[in-house]
C-alpha cells in the first residue's frame, strides 16, 4: 500500500499535469480528430516522468506497490481527466494482470520490472469477433512446437477484436486455446505474423486507440506461456475480475462526477425565470441530487470492496461486479442528466458534457457488460439464498436494524427494508421457480446491487459519523450529508426491491390475483411507502450542501 501522503501527492501531480497538458480545448480537438495522444500517454507511463505505472507494480519489481484502494483513487482521478487517456494508461494493468496472478517468478520479474523501468505499454487481448461476453467461444489457437519430445514454443493463429492499445502497445497478453485449454501468452509487437488494423472509429473514448489484431502463425518461445502450464487462462482472467472491475467502476464514478462537476457550477450562473437554475427544485432534485446519491452509493461499495481486497479477502468477483454495475450505470445516468442540465449548451461539443457522456458509455460494455454483471451478481447471491434457506438477506437486514439503533439517521432502517424485501422476492422466485426466466434472474441482479449498495452507504455514513473512515476515503461530503444521501438512496433501493420485485413476481406468473395484497404486506410495501416521508427535505438538504447553502440556511434557522 502506498502511504496516504504519497498517494495524495501523486493525485495532485496528475491533476496539475492534466490542467497544463490536457485543457478542454486540447481534449475537444483530440476527440474531433479521433487521436490517441501518444506523447502524453508515454509521459504518464514513463518512470522518470509521471510514472503512473509505478504505483501499481510491486516494490520488489521496482514499483511503489499500490493496493486496490490506491488503484481506485488513481482510476477515478484519471477518468475525471479523460476516459480515453485513462483507458490507454490503465490498459497496461489489465494487460499485465494475467502475469500478476498467474506468471512464474521469472516471468513476473522480467515483465513487471520492464513495465516499471521501461514504461512498457501493454494491451489485453481476450475478445474475438465471435467471442465477447462468452470467452469460452475463443477460436484463437496456440499449437505446440516440439523439439526432441519437449515443447519449446507455440504458434498462435487467430483474430482479436476491440483491443485497447491494440495499435500502440509494446507487448500484448493474448488468450489462445492450447491443447490443454485456454492460456495466456505474452507477444511483443513487431514479431513475424502479428499485425493490427487501423484504429476503430468509435462513439467515445476517442483519445484511446482500439484496434483489431491478427495473428498468423506467430511463433513465441515456451517461456511466453503465462505460468508455464496450459489451460489456466480462464481461471487467471477470473482471478482478477474483482480488481479489474473495480478499476472500471472507478472510471464510471470519475466520469459521472466529471459531468456533474460541470453541471453544478453551470446551474449557479444560468438564470431562467428570474433565478439561477440551482435554486429550482424541479431542476436540482431531478437532474443533480439523485445522481449524486447513486454515485456515492457506488463509491461506498467500491471503497468497501477495495478495503476488503486489500485486507486479503480474495478477489471478490461478485462484489467487483456489483461495484462496476452500480458505478458505471450511475456514471452514465449522471452524464446524461448533465447534458440535460446544460440544455442546448450541453448538446454542443464545447461544454464537454456530451463528450463525457459518449466516453462513459463504454464502461457498461467493456470488462463485462452490465447484463453479464447482472447475471454474475444474481447467480452468486442466488446460491447463497438457497444455501441459507432464504435467510441470508434477512440476516443482513437485521445487522442494519442494529445499526439503526445506534445511528438513527444514516438510512440503515431503509436499507434493512430493502434487504428484507429482497429476501422475500427471492424466496417467492424460488418457490415458483421464476428464475427459469432469464429476465427475472437478471432483474434480481439489479435489485441485489441496489440493496447491497444501500447497505454499504449506510455503513459508510455511520463510519463518517464516528470519524472512522479510512484516511484515503473520499471526504467530499461530511457525515450529515452522507447520512442524507444514504437516506435518499436507500428509499430508492427499498422501493425498487419491493415494487420491481413484486412486478417481476407477478409478471412471471408467480402469484395469483388473490395473493397479491398478502405479498405486498410480506414485502413491506406499505412501510416502504411510508418511509418515503422526508424525501423532499433530504433532497433539499443535499442540494443546499452541493451549492454551499447549507451553513447559511442553518444560520438563518438559528
Ligand atoms: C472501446 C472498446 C475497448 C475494448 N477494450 C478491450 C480490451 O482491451 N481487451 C479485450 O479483450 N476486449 C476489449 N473490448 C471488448 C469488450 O470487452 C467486449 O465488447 C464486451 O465484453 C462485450 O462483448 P461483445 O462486444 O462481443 O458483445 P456480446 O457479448 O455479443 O454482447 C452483445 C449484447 O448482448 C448481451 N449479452 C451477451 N451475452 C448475453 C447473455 N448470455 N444473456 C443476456 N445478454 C447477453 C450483452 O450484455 C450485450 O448487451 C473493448 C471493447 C470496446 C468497444
Amino acid at each position: 500500500m502506498i502511504p496516504n501522503k504519497t498517494l495524495k501527492l501523486s493525485l495532485k501531480s496528475l491533476r496539475e499535469f492534466a490542467k497544463k497538458r490536457l485543457p478542454d480545448e486540447t481534449l475537444i480537438d483530440l476527440d474531433a480528430r479521433d487521436e490517441c495522444p501518444m506523447e502524453i500517454v508515454r509521459f504518464m507511463c514513463s518512470p522518470d516522468k509521471l510514472g503512473i505505472q509505478l504505483l501499481f507494480i510491486p516494490e520488489e519489481f521496482g514499483g511503489m506497490g499500490g493496493g486496490t484502494f490506491d488503484v481506485y483513487c488513481v482510476c477515478e482521478e484519471m477518468a475525471r481527466i479523460d476516459l480515453g487517456v485513462a483507458t490507454a494508461v490503465l490498459a497496461t494493468f489489465l494487460g499485465s494482470d494475467p502475469i500478476t496472478v498467474g506468471a512464474t517468478a521469472e516471468q513476473k520479474k522480467l515483465w513487471l520490472t520492464r513495465i516499471a523501468e521501461e514504461g512498457l505499454l501493454f494491451a489485453y487481448g481476450a475478445t474475438e469477433p465471435e467471442a465477447g461476453s462468452d470467452l469460452g467461444a475463443l477460436r484463437t489457437t496456440a499449437e505446440r512446437v516440439g523439439e526432441n519430445g519437449k515443447v519449446v514454443g507455440y504458434r498462435i493463429t487467430g483474430n482479436k477484436q476491440w483491443i485497447s492499445n491494440g495499435g500502440v502497445a509494446d507487448a500484448y497478453s493474448i488468450l489462445a486455446n492450447t491443447p490443454g485449454g485456454p492460456s495466456w501468452f505474452i507477444v511483443e509487437k513487431g514479431v513475424k505474423g502479428f499485425t493490427h488494423d487501423e484504429p476503430e472509429d468509435k462513439h467515445g473514448i476517442r483519445l484511446s486507440n482500439t484496434a483489431a489484431l491478427a495473428l498468423d502463425n506467430v511463433y513465441v518461445d515456451a517461456d511466453r506461456l503465462v505460468g508455464g502450464v496450459e489451460g489456466q487462462g480462464l481461471n487467471q482472467a477470473q482471478a482478477v475480475f474483482g480488481y479489474t472491475r473495480l478499476m472500471v467502476a472507478a472510471f464510471g464514478l470519475g466520469a459521472g462526477w466529471a459531468a456533474l462537476d460541470r453541471a453544478i457550477p453551470y446551474s449557479t450562473k444560468r438564470i431562467q425565470a428570474g433565478a439561477p437554475l440551482s435554486e429550482k427544485q424541479g431542476y436540482t432534485h431531478k437532474l443533480i441530487v439523485p445522481n449524486v446519491a447513486r454515485l456515492e452509493a457506488a463509491r461506498a461499495y467500491i471503497e468497501e470492496t477495495a478495503e476488503r481486497i486489500d485486507a486479503g479477502e480474495g478477489s471478490l468477483n461478485t462484489e467487483g461486479a456489483i461495484a462496476k454495475y452500480m458505478a458505471t450505470e450511475a456514471g452514465n445516468l449522471a452524464a446524461d442528466a448533465s447534458i440535460q442540465a446544460l440544455g442546448g449548451y450541453g448538446y454542443t461539443h464545447e461544454y464537454m458534457v456530451e463528450k463525457i457522456k459518449r466516453d462513459v458509455r463504454i464502461t457498461t460494455i467493456y470488462e463485462g457488460t452490465s447484463e453479464i454483471m447482472e447475471m454474475t451478481i444474481s447467480r452468486d447471491r442466488w446460491q447463497i439464498h438457497l444455501k441459507t434457506r432464504g435467510q441470508h438477506y434477512h440476516a443482513e437486514a437485521q445487522k442494519y436494524e442494529e445499526l439503526h439503533a445506534r445511528h438513527s439517521n444514516v438510512g440503515a432502517d431503509l436499507a434493512a427494508m430493502a434487504l428484507h424485501a429482497l429476501a422475500e422476492v427471492m424466496e417467492k422466485a424460488r418457490a415458483a421457480r421464476l428464475t427459469r426466466h432469464q429476465h427475472v434472474l437478471l432483474r434480481l441482479g439489479e435489485l441485489i446491487a441496489y440493496a447491497e449498495c444501500s447497505a454499504s452507504l449506510a455503513r459508510r455514513a455511520a463510519l463518517a459519523a464516528e470519524n472512522k473512515l479510512n484516511e484515503k476515503a473520499n471526504k467530499r461530503f461530511d457525515a450529515a450529508a452522507l447520512a442524507a444521501l444514504s437516506r435518499i438512496f436507500a428509499r430508492e433501493a427499498a422501493l425498487r426491491a419491493a415494487e420491481d420485485g413484486l412486478r417481476w413476481v407477478i409478471g412471471a406468473g408467480g402469484v395469483g390475483d388473490a395473493e397479491i395484497p398478502a405479498l405486498e404486506a410480506i414485502l413491506g410495501l406499505p412501510a416502504i411507502h411510508r418511509a418515503q416521508s422526508g424525501l423532499i427535505s433530504d433532497l433539499d438538504y443535499v442540494a443546499d450542501v452541493l451549492y454551499g447553502r447549507a451553513a447559511k440556511r442553518a444560520e438563518l434557522a438559528a
